[in-house]
């Protein structure tokens, strides 16, 4: 039976009544075979996350400070979510004990001692929730990357999963087809030498990846508390669009440009096999949500949405004939690199050459440097430099294809004043980039979101 792997974030394993949710999700469809789990999240009147009072206690910890409180605030979430749910107390304190052996372990490696603490939130939740769902008619299994052997690499709070590691959950396969539906906790994995390396915050998203790449499912639903991608920020525009497909090329594009929904190395594991990710709403189980695939179809949208980002700044070199000096862009750029600054964009005419860094990388004495090692090394007609620069990307599959786009764009930011001071369209041509000045991003966004979405509406129902 094809399987589907699922992962609940924080807020979707909060409270008692979210995990009844999960029970129920689980059991509208029986394909629904692997679940990865994060710690419990946040909720209303409940403001602090699992994982933050963890890295508070491992903090207060190392420095000698008194943790009770803490640690009496960590226990109280699991108790308020799973005694309701009819685990006893006793039942919970034997798994909560694996907490306090964390704790009370030897300290001498602090970011060893930080991680193991700091996945307990993951840890515990999951194996207290296997329970739970036996207790409600699901045959569930609760299997630690420490036992099935997720190998990662010793990087503590930013761990990289080895190859080894991606094949070990191959045997996740084997519980599955004895009946069993695996619960497993994000977040975390095991080091050669049996340490406990947590992956950057987020990081469940990736675990649930590894597990549907492992198990080869047909999909990967990432469950939240949002419908999905929304085509535009809605703190700018009232109601946009939800996005219904977009390719893992766009999605990529969109939160490079701060669309925050899915932690970005996670697109990996499912991306080369080819796994369709579902974003989706544990609220809302009508909504399908949005998919994120390799191949879109051509009916949907050319454009999927209108991101912004501010606090960029840029460095305009003008030089006649620049197109004509060799390694004048390699050399530019080595500049930038030896003084250790990445840039974002690097859009270029005939003779002119704009390096777009975000801003805040910069102090003034930096600036300073770059321009003097500019001007020495390159030598340029002219050298501008331009802050407080926002970026405004137009993103979709369909700019591949369409003509006019850009002209469209620009002249709707024409229309509503907006002067554009630099535009960069990369070789992927699944976007365009505006640089305006922060003053007129909102305009900028909404000039945009007017001439792609509403005329397009528009248009469709002509
Ligand atoms: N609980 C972790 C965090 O808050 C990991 C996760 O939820 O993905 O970052």
């Amino acid at each position: 039976m094809p399987a589907i792997a699922c992962k609940f974030g924080g807020t979707s394993v909060a409270t008692k009544e979210k995990m009844e949710q999960i029970v129920n999700i689980l059991k509208l469809n029986p394909q629904r075979k692997a679940v990865v789990l994060s710690a419990p999240g946040k909720a209303e009147g409940i403001e602090t996350k699992v994982t933050d009072y963890l890295v508070a206690i491992t903090q207060k910890s190392l420095a000698g400070q008194d943790i009770e409180k803490d640690i009496a605030a960590v226990k109280r979430r699991f108790y308020d979510i799973f005694e309701p749910l009819n685990i006893s107390r006793q039942t919970i304190d034997g798994v909560l004990a694996r907490l306090d052996e964390r704790i009370a372990a030897e300290k001498s490696n602090s970011e060893k001692y930080r991680d193991a603490i700091v996945a307990s939130g993951e840890d515990l939740n999951a194996e207290l929730f296997a329970i739970y769902a036996n207790t409600v008619g699901i045959k569930a299994k609760f299997i630690s990357p420490v036992e099935i052997e997720l190998i990662v690499t010793a990087d503590f709070g930013d761990a990289r999963v080895k190859n080894e590691g991606s094949a070990n959950l191959i045997h996740l396969r084997d519980h599955i087809n004895d009946g069993y539906v695996v619960i497993f906790p994000g977040f975390f994995g095991v080091s050669a030498d049996g340490d406990i390396v947590t992956f950057s915050r987020g990081g469940s998203d990736l675990t649930g990846a590894l597990i549907a790449a492992a198990i080869d499912a047909y999909e990967y639903e990432n469950w939240t508390d949002v419908n999905g991608i929304l085509s535009a920020n809605p703190k700018t525009i009232s109601d946009p669009d939800q996005v219904s497909a977009l390719t893992y090329r766009e999605m990529r594009e969109l939160s490079y440009m701060g669309f925050s929904v899915f932690h970005e190395e996670a697109v990996k594991p499912v991306m080369k096999k080819k796994i369709p990710i579902r974003l989706r709403n544990t609220n809302n189980l009508q909504n399908e949500g949005t998919l994120i695939v390799s191949e879109r179809l051509p009916q949907e949208r050319d454009i999927v949405g209108i991101a912004a980002a501010s606090g960029f700044c840029s460095f305009n070199l003008q030089k006649f004939l620049m197109n004509r000096e060799k390694g004048f862009g390699r050399k530019l750029l080595e500049i930038f690199e030896d003084l250790g600054y990445s840039y974002e964009q690097c859009p270029s005419g005939v003779d002119n050459i704009s390096v777009v860094l975000n801003q805040k990388q910069l102090s003034s004495e930096s600036v300073n440097n770059i321009m003097r090692r500019i001007e020495r090394e390159l030598k340029p007609d002219d050298l501008k430099t331009e802050y407080n620069l926002s970026l405004i990307a137009v993103v979709g599959e369909g700019l591949k294809n369409k003509i006019g786009v850009l002209a469209e764009a620009a002249s709707a930011l024409s229309k509503s004043g907006v002067n554009i001071k630099l535009v960069n369209q990369g070789s992927s041509e699944i976007s365009i980039v505006f640089g305006v000045s922060t003053i007129d991003e909102k305009y900028a966004v909404k000039a945009l979101y007017d001439a792609f979405f509403c005329n397009q509406i528009k248009k469709d129902s002509e």
